[in-house]
């Protein structure tokens, strides 16, 4: 948008809201009224004081209480915005832009004036930017890049509770940076918000900081659980949310799903369903809700509902805790939440095929914040998908990420930040020493380590790439091998869940279509045929159908690469295609990924892998599949009955001692 100059002199309540926007006095009115409501608001000048006499702050209050859309304006009005901005961080994208919106339409300006978003790929704020919402991941690359991050004078460290990695690393980072800022004239203050109780822990932390806690504002929900367990958590979700529509008194349905394409499936059944509906029945409308979603169509989540029609908003866990919507009436809960559990021992993601859609148990403090998501205006239900006895086996608190998962992208940002000493480093909950040595490890096979756990120019390079750092290695290495502009394609292919559909009862037609459109190469040189013939169709849709592939991850795929394009070109990494010399790619592919190159067994079946020996299986939905082919590179191993590997490409094994010289030199000690 146009960008307003303006000085800002005062930072009083009143001057800021003068002339500012479109906004009639009613509606500001209207705003401030409810605002005034929020259990944050009363305890306003408690917060306040206590963040004047203190360094660091603890918020803990329920969701809906107003701690991300008043505490950074409260911290505004009191003048901290004075000297730098306030950073307010958010671990999910939508969260961060939706509330930015709302934030600055309480504030009376628009976003990315004095109220801001700066998230992957997007960045919406300006030079008259005060408060800025961001994901935890943009504030970490922004510690990369300036150390001391001197452009804020306070940092608020939103949903601390829910310990995702990027939230570990930012606590342990600011803790540092406080104490080196604290001797300069230019301290940082710090507030860590969170809606969970447990807040005691955060304050060992920080060196036993204040806390103070907003009584909540909770009305009673009313828990039902389903009698046997259900088989099918997307069907007896469906089935529920009818039957709420057609059974309860008004009020609007919150209904958490795993990920994108159960959302998009739910959406399609529900709007075939509501057609069906008798006319005297209230309308019922689906609004779907996930992180990838464009921000015109996250809007219908929460805009009310138009009169006589109830709203089914379908939605991935970041409704659990970081949004609120306040027209919720009944939750229907899957129990579930997508999360990749990384082995150490196998060195892989495992997904268990009995969990759907790599989803894995909630915990028990998951399930009664999704529940009382039902009671925020009035008394609500709670629809539990699953049986009580199956809730009583839930975990009572999730494992905070930092516990299990890969850390080699973690570890690879302290390096860049100058931490080498892992060891010594402070976190807030200690990583186990196996993930640790396997991230070293890994960083030092994918040479962003060198033998003296230093990190190199490709480290360094590899860490400002948004990807995982095999990715990072495969983009950064691909213009060697002149293939940059097929590994772009590959890499946001692999981005997505699922490009091909494979529904039930045209397994043979949807096999036959993959296969005229499959290469022999393997599942990787298959994805640049498909990603080509959707250019060359006009992605047509009809084209997608007749091949059964997913023409909305398709728009997705070519929107990753679109964005993954313009980091290539900030890092300098050349664009150049290899035309039809594919063996550059499969080169590439080994060289990113060449711990995971196996090699047929005597059996014609099982493989083993080059480095471990381990014995693996070709994925049944890889091309490759009962291909006999000789040696392959993949980029993922999964567990279900067997190891598998997915994604493969044909390669040829003497390729590895001299793409991979280190291996060779190193593979005897492991
Ligand atoms: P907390 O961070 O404590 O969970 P929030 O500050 O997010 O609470 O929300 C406080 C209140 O602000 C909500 O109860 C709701 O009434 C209102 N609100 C928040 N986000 C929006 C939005 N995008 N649109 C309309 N109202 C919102
Ligand atoms: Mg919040």
């Amino acid at each position: 948008g146009e960008k307003r100059r303006k000085n800002h002199q005062s930072h009083g309540t009143k001057k800021r809201c003068q002339g500012k926007n479109s906004m009639n006095g009613e509606h500001k009115e209207s705003i401030l009224e409810k605002r005034k409501e929020l259990p944050v608001y009363k305890a306003r000048s408690e917060i306040l004081f206590e963040c004047r006499r203190h360094a660091t702050l603890i918020l803990v209050g329920e969701t809906g209480s107003g701690k991300t859309t008043q505490v950074p304006q409260f911290l505004f009005d009191a003048g901290y915005a004075k000297h730098g901005m306030i950073a307010v961080t958010q671990p999910r994208r939508v969260a961060a832009t939706s509330v930015a919106r709302r934030v600055a339409d309480e504030f009376g300006c628009r976003v990315g004036e004095e109220v801001g978003y700066t998230v992957r790929f997007e960045d919406s704020t300006s030079h008259s930017t005060k408060i800025k919402f961001m994901t935890d991941g943009m504030l970490l690359r922004e510690l990369m890049l300036d150390g001391e991050l001197r452009r804020y004078s306070t940092i608020v460290l939103d949903e601390a509770h829910e310990r995702s990695l990027n939230t570990e690393l930012l606590l342990a980072l600011v803790k540092r940076l406080q104490k080196s800022r604290q001797e300069s004239s230019f301290p940082l203050k710090v507030v860590i918000m969170s809606a969970t109780l447990e807040a005691e822990a955060y304050s060992r932390f920080f060196l036993d900081c204040k806390i103070v806690k907003v009584p909540g504002r909770m009305y009673p929900v009313e828990v039902l659980y389903t009698p046997e367990p259900q088989p099918d958590f997307l069907d007896a979700a469906v089935v529920t949310c009818l039957q709420i529509h057609l059974e309860e008194p008004r009020g609007d349905v919150l209904c958490f799903l795993c990920g994108q394409d159960q959302i998009e499936d739910a959406a399609k059944v529900l709007q075939e369903r509501s057609r069906a509906l008798p006319p005297s029945c209230d309308k019922l409308m689906p609004c779907p809700l996930y992180a990838a979603l464009p921000p015109s169509e996250q809007m219908h989540a929460f805009a009310p509902a138009p009169e006589g029609t109830r709203k089914i908003i379908l939605a991935t866990n970041i409704a659990e805790s970081s949004i609120t919507i306040d027209s919720i009436k009944y939750v229907v809960d899957n129990g579930l939440v997508k999360a990749r559990i990384y082995d150490p021992k196998h060195d892989m993601e495992s997904l268990h095929e009995e969990l759907q859609n790599a989803c894995i148990p909630i915990s028990k403090a998951q399930a009664k914040q999704r529940a009382g998501r039902a009671g925020r205006v009035s008394s609500g239900k709670a629809y539990r998908l699953y049986t009580e006895a199956q809730f009583e086996e839930l975990s009572a608190a999730a494992v905070p990420e930092i516990k299990r998962c890969r850390l080699s992208s973690m570890v690879l940002q302290l390096f860049v930040m100058g931490i080498d000493n892992l060891m010594e480093f402070e976190f807030m909950d200690t990583p186990p020493i196996l993930l640790l040595t396997k991230a070293l490890e890994q960083l030092f096979l994918l040479q962003a380590l060198d033998k003296n756990k230093t990190l190199t120019d490709l480290g360094r390079k590899m860490a400002m790439l948004p990807l995982e750092p095999p990715y990072a290695k495969l983009l950064l290495s691909s213009s060697k091998f002149s293939c940059s502009e097929e590994i772009l394609t590959i890499v946001a292919m692999l981005s997505v869940d699922s490009i091909f559909f494979n529904p039930a009862g045209k397994r043979e037609e949807a096999a036959r279509a993959r296969h005229l459109i499959s290469s022999a190469d393997g599942d990787h040189m298959t994805y640049l045929k498909v990603y080509d013939g959707w250019l060359k169709s006009k992605k047509d849709r009809e084209w997608c159908h007749q091949y059964f592939i997913n023409s909305r991850n398709m728009k997705k795929v070519e929107d990753i690469r679109n964005q993954l394009q313009g980091y290539c070109k900030q890092g300098k990494i050349p664009l150049v295609s290899c035309e039809q010399e594919l063996t550059a790619v499969a080169r590439c592919l080994c060289t990113a990924f060449y711990s995971n190159t196996a090699t047929i067994a005597p059996d014609g079946k099982s493989y083993r892998m080059e480095v471990t020996a381990q014995e693996v299986y070709l994925h049944p939905s890889s091309v490759l599949f009962g291909r006999r082919a000789r040696s392959v590179v993949f980029d993922e191993l999964v567990l279900t009955s067997k190891l598998y590997m997915r994604h493969c490409t044909v390669i040829d094994v003497g390729w590895l001692a001299e793409l991979v010289p280190l291996l060779y030199k190193t593979a005897g000690k492991s």
